[in-house]
């Protein structure tokens, strides 16, 4: 039983980096928002933060990048906390849909009940409309908050991701209007839209998600300050939400071979959390830990191909199942 230290779980992490570093051959950065191109495929970085404050960082954990879909734990959180959450399952459900994030069909099938979860763009863009305020300026002013408070700065949204993002909205234009027909849209559909491409768009880096991750690691609470700074009922249900839909239509597989509550976004971002309590002795500084992932390469299901492979290796080995 070799003892475990930070420094061994560095030069750990850093040779599996480089191991699968390899495998972004095989993926292919998003394009359908033509900023997005420009990543570089050939990227993979992690950070993990535990809750004694322990951070390791390995491989390009300098690029930032955009929030993208990982977005969505947070709008639904401040949606919960603004309005109550009975008000928003009242109009998005908790329920997989086993399709593509920005799958119109289940709107359809579902006509006259509410979209499948808050980790589609529908359940999103409906969510996103729940949030108070008449521009979206005010209606991301909480999530900004909630961020600054966690992350220790203000983070800044990416002005060309944005303006991309917005001017190749026909998708996410199209299940506005349907949302529209349905009866879910609490805001105008432009407000709604524009608050939606603003909030995907937002920049962070793998220390940020890792600090986002370790607090929902730990059950809504800082735990370097020991504040409550999301309730833990709504925590439970963004963990809920992010283990069975959190990495689209792969996270049954996800939940299977990786275990851990996640959520990937398209460009290339994935947070992770890691159970508060582990089962090994071995590994006391992983309990809790937040987990930050960027490797802009994705699978054919748009989660970062190499990202994922590397979250599966370390928590099979670190046994992090929540399982
Ligand atoms: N901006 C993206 C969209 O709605 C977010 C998608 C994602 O990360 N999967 O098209």
């Amino acid at each position: 039983n070799t003892e475990i230290t930070k420094e061994w779980l560095q030069s750990y992490v850093d040779d599996w980096v480089q191991f699968y570093k390899k495998e972004t051959k095989e993926g292919k950065v998003a394009s359908y928002i033509p900023v997005l191109k420009k990543a570089d495929p050939n990227l993979l970085g992690i950070t993990i933060i535990g809750k004694d404050g322990m951070n390791i960082q390995s491989g390009d954990v300098d690029t930032p990048f955009t929030i993208q879909s990982i977005s969505k734990i947070f709008s639904f959180i401040v949606a919960c906390m603004e309005r109550g959450v009975s008000y928003v399952l009242d109009r998005v459900d908790v329920e997989p849909t086993g399709e593509a994030f920005n799958s119109i069909m289940h709107l359809e099938m579902r006509k006259l009940k509410k979209p499948f979860n808050p980790f589609i763009n529908a359940g999103a863009i409906t969510v996103t409309s729940l949030l108070n305020g008449k521009s979206s300026e005010e209606k991301l002013e909480p999530i900004f908050q909630l961020f600054t408070k966690i992350l220790g700065y203000r983070p800044c949204i990416n002005e060309d991701v944005y303006v991309s993002e917005r001017e190749t909205s026909v998708r996410n234009r199209a299940i506005g209007y349907y949302l529209i027909e349905l009866g879910y849209l609490e805001s105008a559909l432009e407000l709604t839209l524009d608050t939606y491409f603003k909030q995907c768009s937002i920049e962070v880096t793998t220390e940020d998600l890792a600090k986002l991750g370790l607090v929902l690691a730990n059950d809504g609470i800082d735990p370097q300050t020991a504040e409550e700074i999301i309730p833990r009922n709504v925590v439970r249900l963004a963990k809920a939400l992010m283990l069975t839909c959190g990495m689209y239509d792969a996270s049954g597989k996800f939940a299977a071979y990786v275990g851990i509550p996640a959520k990937s976004g398209v460009s290339g971002g994935i947070i992770a959390t890691a159970p508060p309590r582990v089962r090994k002795e071995t590994l006391p500084f992983i309990e809790g830990c937040g987990i930050g992932v960027y490797g802009p390469a994705l699978d054919d299901k748009g989660n970062s191909i190499a990202g994922i492979k590397l979250l599966k290796h370390i928590a099979t080995k670190w046994d992090l199942s929540v399982f």
